[in-house]
């Protein structure tokens, strides 16, 4: 474990790791940060790939979790299939990651598994969380495998399969009247009068889905491919930061020499961390009134998105704001000419790349994420 330190990306005020922490006093976001050079002494490539293909393959970049195997089951690992038909008309090298695949369907399953097991390395044996529904079922499933009560702040709106998830495996569900940033003031106010641990886009969660950008890089390497942009839809702004942390922490440890430039695509009703890009903001600002058909980004004061914003300016990438419209047809090419069935989030990012198809250069290899499954929808 080769944490030092946790930082607050506002102030820069520092923290140790000895306990749970959510946020800066500043109330910006903490980011964990660790003795790189230690890393680099426990990583190489074969010895890497000794290790199975899954999230924890990379664990020297990980915080302290516990019990591996309540918390393991298959999360990671994910296939990057080339496209067949949508990259040639676009004259791009377009390759597809697909985090649809992931235990529960979607990419929070990495995330879940090392804040799951940070929070038991803490001894939690209760948790909160607020969700517009993905996280929420990855929770409850890692919840009932791990033995840890799980209760859920969820927007009222939210139905269907992912309610069904995380009711069969046993959570308590508390439908919030409002957005989903509603649910997650009530989640922090059950956390804070109740005790129980926080789980959410905090800290550690990032951690694990950082292991989204280390295997791109493993993945590419094998392929003898250098990736020049990846595209990720942005809703709290906690996937696309923690894309950009395990890219980069794979270049600081030597495993490979460049990094690829982020593509952060919102939804163009709850357009908050593109909007500030565009605007030239330091900060970004919240909407008020969130309005998409992919739920599962609609975070109106995203808890990321300065991460997120940081991210994609560190990186000289771009961010793109695509219509509902602009969704539901990528959707719908993604499931007709390539065989992928997203549900709407999940093809938010290749509806940014059929938006904004000129800004590649022509045979560019660019990773698009494929969030999550078209089951749960
Ligand atoms: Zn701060």
């Amino acid at each position: 474990m080769h944490v030092k330190e946790l930082v607050c990306i506002g102030c820069g005020e520092t923290y140790t790791p000895d306990r749970p922490r959510y946020e800066c006093g500043c109330g910006s976001s903490l980011d964990v940060r660790y003795d790189y050079d230690d890393v680099a002494d426990a990583v190489s490539w074969n010895g890497l790939r000794s290790r199975p293909f899954n999230h924890f393959r990379y664990r020297a970049f990980l915080p302290r979790v516990d019990e591996e195997e309540r918390i393991m089951m298959g999360g990671g690992g994910t296939p990057i299939v080339p496209s067949t038909v949508i990259g040639d008309e676009l004259g791009i090298d377009l390759q597809f990651k697909l985090e649809s695949l992931n235990p529960t369907g979607s990419f929070k399953d990495r995330g879940t598994a090392v804040e799951l097991g940070t929070a038991m390395a803490f001894d939690a044996d209760e948790i909160v969380v607020a969700s517009t529904g993905n996280m929420g079922a990855s929770i409850a499933a890692y919840a009932a495998r791990a033995g840890v009560d799980a209760t859920i702040y969820v927007p009222e709106s939210v139905d269907g399969p992912k309610l069904d998830q995380m009711q069969r495996h046993g959570a308590d569900i508390i439908k919030v009247d409002g957005d989903y940033n509603a649910a997650a003031k009530q989640a922090w106010t059950a956390y804070e009068h109740g005790g129980a641990y926080l789980m959410g886009d905090y800290p550690y969660r990032g951690e694990g889905e950082k292991t989204v950008g280390h295997e791109i890089v493993d993945q590419a390497e094998q392929n003898e491919t250098d990736v020049d942009t990846v595209a990720v839809p942005v809703g709290n702004g906690t996937l696309i930061h923690a894309v950009w942390k395990g890219l980069s922490e794979m270049q600081q440890v030597g495993l490979t020499s460049g990094t690829p430039r982020m593509m952060g695509v919102q939804a163009a009703g709850c357009n908050t961390v593109v909007d500030a890009l565009h605007k030239g903001f330091d900060a970004v600002e919240p909407v008020e009134d969130v309005d998409t058909v992919a739920g599962a980004i609609a975070c109106g004061d995203p808890l990321d998105g300065d991460h997120a914003m940081n991210a994609i300016r560190e990186s000289n990438g771009f961010g793109t704001a695509v219509s509902d419209e602009e969704i539901l047809a990528a959707k719908q090419r993604l499931a007709e000419a390539e065989g992928i069935y997203a549900e709407e989030a999940g093809a938010a990012a290749l509806a940014g790349i059929l938006k904004d198809a000129d800004l590649f250069e022509d045979g560019e290899t660019v990773v698009c994420l494929v969030t999550g499954h078209g089951l749960k929808t």
